[in-house]
Order: structure tokens, then sequence, then C-alpha cells
């Protein structure tokens, strides 16, 4: 049967793209594909970008108070279409409806920090910095801006970025994932609906071809991406031999550090859904934990029990614990690095491959695996698998455990269960990642906190959302003024005034 093809969105309307390539969208609970996605050509990003670039004067004009209105009316519509919305969250990536749920709220919280944008636009101002001369600092627009996304949070990522940058007075280009684009599409729709003129938002579903004429184009001023770290790289480097302001969120290889002092029920609790929730397929997922001393044999043991019990499934369907991953490649993939851990020597406490679902034999499935007894040399411990499988090393003390972390390349996020305020506090002074959690296993910051790694997690400067986000997405300007009467008026010095 053939698929219906999604539109490209560009200045305020769906419409075809000018090219011919196309890729199948499959649900992954099925394994079937459900539509296709138009693969935009550098034709339609040229058309993206004239919408947008002219857009933006009138855009820039409006008032940061009516800009937030229509966030707000945006919002509102935001939550009556929540169901719409986890549905093709969860029809397109594979994750339960509770979580799809879970992402559009933290989501729906940017739009809500990006309403407040009259205050947050508000500079700095000093009187008399020299006699009679005032000064101020303005956030101005910077233009046309892009943001391209990953397809592990179709609503949430791309809400990191774009209602901060139209807030601001930028208009924005949004290339989701090919792999599930469904999303942005429906969000254009909503914001047209909340008043957002033509052009200031525009989606064009693609792949590399449309990233590259983003990045190559002139008129795109900053390119915001999320995605895996080779592509962040590319995306950093290429973007700013370009002349852009960018910032590339990478992956993860995210550590908890479990002291033997910890609560080690809490502790086991809160990893199984670091670990396993959304089937591994988040960058704050914790991949890998560092138990210290005593903690490791009764932590596996208990990791062990609450993994195997989870029920996998269909993400729409209810009581189900944990989806299918996001394609057969990925989840085969997935498989090699469980086959590589097991040829390398470490201890498969809990193997996944072997996972069955009757009725569903042609969906993505993977069960959730567990390793123990993994070195820092072995394959699964220095890539991203992206997938349900946790691996745990085992350490002495809290001082080797964090010169693991801060060994490891990557520095998204990390966490330490203790019950000792001295170790928590070294942990997070210490620690070489952007987001720490202490007893708390997924750390990402709330909306108006900025989110981003450091290290191969990040190639940029400036996090996304929060204040990183709006300073981001604006210029600073500082106009120094003297408005002198005609008795103050002297001589003009030659020299700078020491005054
Ligand atoms: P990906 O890097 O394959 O793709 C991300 C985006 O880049 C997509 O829109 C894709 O179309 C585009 N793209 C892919 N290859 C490209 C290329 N060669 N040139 C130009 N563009 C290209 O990532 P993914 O598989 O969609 O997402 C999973 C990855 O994203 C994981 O590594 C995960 O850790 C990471 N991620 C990071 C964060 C974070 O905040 N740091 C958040 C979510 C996901």
């Amino acid at each position: 049967m053939t698929q219906p093809i999604l539109p490209l969105w560009i200045d305020g309307k769906a419409r075809a793209s000018t090219g011919a390539r196309t890729a199948d969208i499959f649900n992954p609970a099925t394994g079937k594909p459900i539509r296709r996605t138009p693969l935009a050509n550098r034709q339609d990003v040229e058309q993206a970008v004239a919408a947008a670039r002219a857009a933006f004067p009138g855009w820039r004009e409006t008032t940061p108070l009516r800009r937030a209105r229509i966030l707000m009316h945006f919002r509102e519509l935001m939550q009556a279409h929540r169901d719409e919305l986890i549905h093709l969250t969860s029809e397109e990536h594979g994750k339960t409806r509770e979580d799809a749920a879970g992402s559009l709220q933290r989501g729906i919280e940017v739009i809500e920090f990006a309403t407040g944008v009259p205050h947050l636009l508000k500079g700095e101002q000093a009187e008399d910095v020299g006699r009679g001369v005032d000064c101020h600092s303005l956030l101005q627009p910077v233009g046309v801006c892009a943001g391209i996304t990953p397809f592990n949070f179709p609503v949430m990522v791309p809400l990191w970025m774009f209602p901060v940058a139209i807030a601001c007075g930028n208009t924005f280009i949004l290339k989701p994932s090919e792999k599930v684009p469904s999303a942005s599409l429906r969000m254009a729709e909503l914001l047209r609906d909340a008043g957002l003129p033509d052009g200031v938002f525009n989606v064009i579903p693609g792949d590399k071809e449309a990233v590259d004429a983003l990045l190559a184009h002139p008129e795109v001023r900053a390119i915001s991406f999320v995605g895996s770290t080779p592509v962040a790289r590319y995306i950093y480097e290429t973007a700013a031999r370009h002349g852009k302001r960018v910032q590339a969120l990478g992956g993860a290889k995210n550590h908890a550090v479990v002291m033997s002092d910890a609560d080690l029920d809490y502790a086991a609790d809160a990893l199984t859904g670091a670990a396993y929730g959304s089937a591994g397929e988040r960058c704050m997922a914790i991949s890998t934990v560092v138990a210290v001393g005593a903690a490791g044999d009764p932590l596996v043991e208990k990791l062990r029990t609450r993994a195997a019990r989870l029920k996998i499934g269909a993400g729409e369907q209810p009581g189900v614990d944990m989806g299918p991953l996001i394609t057969a490649a990925h989840r085969d993939k997935v498989r090699q690095y469980i086959d590589s851990g097991e040829q390398q020597g470490a201890q498969l406490v809990l193997d996944g491959r072997g996972l069955k679902l009757p009725g569903n034999e042609q969906g993505f499935y993977l069960g959730p695996t567990l390793f123990d007894h993994v070195r820092s040399d072995m394959t699964i411990y220095k890539e991203e698998i992206f997938g349900p499988v946790l691996i745990v090393l085992r350490v002495d003390t809290l001082e080797a455990a964090i010169q693991l972390v801060n060994a490891n390349p990557y520095g998204n996020g990390t966490a330490v269960f203790t019950r000792s305020g001295a170790h928590a506090r070294r942990f997070a002074r210490d620690i070489e990642v952007g987001m720490v959690g202490i007893n708390v296993p997924i750390p990402v910051p709330v909306a108006y906190f900025s989110f981003g790694g450091w290290k191969a997690s990040l190639f940029g400067d400036l996090h996304m959302h929060g204040m990183e986000g709006v300073h981001f997405y604006t210029r600073s300007k500082v106009v120094t003024s003297r408005w002198p009467a005609d008795e103050d008026r002297g001589p003009a010095g030659l020299s700078m005034p020491t005054l």
C-alpha cells in the first residue's frame, strides 16, 4: 500500500517538496511503515529561508509582549492537543504514553519560560559611567535561526529551541529528525492557529542534504543542534566556518556513582527507570553504574530483579514500562554491543536478546540487559549504546569513581547516590559534567535553568533554554549616551578620558 507523504511547512502553509526524495516513517511497535516523509532539498531550504527572512522585519517590530501573548495562546493549544501530540510521539518513536506525556510537559515548560520574554530581554543600565554619560545594553534578535533535532524527543527537543528563539524576535526553520517529523508539523499548525505570522516558523523534514544547505546559507545566522557527537562536531565546525553562531549538543555516556552508604533500594529503583525508560534512548539515560566498595554485589542483585520485572510492549498499550527501539537497524546495532560485551569478558547478568513478544514479532524490541564487572577498555563502556543496556563497573573509592567519570570523553549528565553530604559536595564540585544529580538519577534542568553538557556532549559555549538560550538567540549591544547642555560642551579631547 502506498503511504501518504507528509508536507513541508513554509510561510504558514503546508506544501509539497520540490524534490522527489522521500523516506518511510515506521511505527517501531509494529515494525510497519505508516507514512512517508519528504526529504527537503536545497530548493526547499531556499524557500524556507526566503520566507523566514521576509518575516523577520515585521516579527522583530512586534513588541515582546505581543510575541509573548502569541506564545501564551500556543501554550494553551499545546495543552488542548496533548493527547494528539502524545499519540504522534509514541506512534513514531515507540516510547510509552506516560513517558511521551512527561516529555511533552517538559517542552511546554519552555514555552512558559519564553512567555516571560519582556522581562528576559531587559538589559542592564548604569548612569554616570562618565561625567554626564550613561550606559545601557540591549538584547536584539540575530535574524533567521535554524534548529536540527534528533529522533528521541520528537516534541521536547524542538521546544528547547524555537519558543525562546521566536520570543526573542527571530524567525525559525526547524529540520526535525526524518524518523519522527509529524509532531513538528502539527506544532507548526498550532502556532499558526495561535496567531503567529506566516514565515516566522517553518518546518523542513529532511536529512543531510537539507542540513548542509542550512549550514552554508548566508541568511541563516544561528544553528541549534541536538544529536549524536560525530554529527554535532560536524555541525559545529561547518556552521562556524560559515560564520554562524552554533550550539551543538552531542551524545552521552552518563554515569551514576553509587556509594556504599546510599539507600540501595532507592538507588536501584531510580537507576532502573533512568537506564531502561524510553528503552535507554535518552541523552540523559544512565547507561553506566559505578559501584563503590561494598555497594556492588547487593546493588547488582537489586538491579537485576527490578529489570527482569519490567513489562515490554507497544508504548501505547496500558501498563507497559518500556517500548521498542527506533528502527530495526538500531536494534541490531544494540544487539551487537551486547555480543561484544560478552566476547570481551563482561559478566552478562540479564540478557535482553531473546525477548519474544507474541503478536508483535515484527516490532523493534529488545529486552532490558545488565552487565556487571565491565572494564573501561571494553567497547560497551567506551561507546554510547543508546539502548536498554546498563553496565556496572566497580571501584574502591569515591576518588577513583570521580577519576573514571572525568576521564570519559562525554560530559552530559551524571548522578551520585549517597547519604553523605561531604561525598555529595565533593562529587558536585569536582565532576566534569554539565548536569549533576545528587540522589536524582536524571538531573534534567527545568526550563528556567539551562540544559547542556560538557566535553564531547556540547560543541559551542551556550546551553539551551534558560538565560543561556536567551543569550544564544540575541546579540547584545551597549549604548553609551551623553546629552550635554550647551554650557557643558567642552572642546573635543584627543586623548582617551581618564575619568
Ligand atoms: P543523529 O546525530 O543521527 O541525528 C540528529 C539530526 O542530525 C537529525 O535531524 C538528522 O537528520 C541529522 N543528521 C544525521 N546525520 C547527519 C549528517 N551526516 N549530516 C548532517 N545532518 C545529519 O542523532 P539521532 O540518532 O537522531 O539521535 C540520537 C543521538 O542524539 C544520541 O547520540 C543522543 O545522545 C543524542 N541526543 C543528545 C541530546 C543532548 O541534549 N545532548 C539530546 C537528545 C539526543
